[in-house]
């Protein structure tokens, strides 16, 4: 039976890559649907070979706090300079890749439709950090919630997509639903760390009251500040959230 269905899921995924072409999330050209490896037509990538090797992730030391790489000369700190000056209200964020290597991929991701990115974003976020997620207790997978009218002028949240594909593949749970994004805050870019958080005083709700987690993962797309983050993780503080983690695809250095 079990079989079956994956035969069945599998095909229903060529015929949609059929007529909607995957494209790869580096170069964004389409990516084969199939291959030929070894003497055998195989199902072709997500990513062209050639274009795997452009994304650098995330790795050498990193902040205990925030997961952000360490400039040379903070190698032997625990925390990056940020998280020294400021505390945060989760317990330890990861990221997977170094934001400018791949900043591109995540503008399509957003803003140009590339949902299909995200198949490529959860292999290789499983691949490198899934046996430590499962490992943390995690009950529960809260992508970073998206005002309602932005959602829908846009057609979906890339958080929420992105935590879709990895509750698949960790065998998590995601639950969208239980926060809210009540105030439509203006844009974060340009913003310094004390604007960013007025901006979003007030701008989450945690709108489900019957359900209450011991321990979730938050995740959104970018980490610059952590502004964003922290005010979802404050007020899930709030209802008795024991532990708090935090995962985005990419993430900044210490400036
Ligand atoms: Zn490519
Ligand atoms: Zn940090």
């Amino acid at each position: 039976m079990w079989t079956e269905n994956k035969e069945l899921k599998e095909m229903s995924e060529i015929v949609f890559d059929l007529f909607f072409p995957r494209r790869c999330p580096i170069c964004d050209d389409i990516v084969p649907l199939f291959t030929y490896s070894k003497g055998k037509i195989v199902r072709g990538g997500l990513i062209h070979r050639e274009c795997a090797q452009k994304p650098r992730l995330v790795k050498g030391a990193t902040c205990m706090k925030c997961g952000k790489p360490l400039i040379k000369t903070e190698e032997d700190e625990e925390y990056c300079l940020d998280c020294k000056k400021h505390g945060h209200y989760f317990d330890r964020g990861f990221s997977l890749f170094e934001y400018r290597s791949i900043s591109g991929s995540i503008y399509r991701f957003k803003y140009e439709g590339r949902r299909e990115y995200s198949d490529y974003y959860a292999d290789i976020t499983a691949k490198r950090l899934g046996k430590r997620l499962k490992n943390l207790g995690i009950e529960a997978i809260i992508p970073v919630p998206m005002y309602d009218r932005k959602r829908s002028d846009r057609g979906y949240n890339q958080a929420e997509v992105y935590s879709e594909k990895l509750s698949e593949r960790l065998g998590i749970p995601t639950c969208p639903d239980v926060i809210k994004r009540v105030k439509s805050t203006v844009p974060m870019k340009g913003l310094d760390a004390r604007a960013r958080r007025n901006n979003l005083k007030k701008a989450f709700n945690i709108v489900r009251n019957d359900v209450k987690f011991k321990c979730i993962l938050i995740i959104d797309d970018i980490y610059t500040t952590g502004s964003t983050v922290d005010e979802i993780a404050h007020e899930f503080r709030m209802t008795g959230t024991d532990r708090i983690y935090v995962l985005t695809l990419a993430i900044g250095q210490t400036t």
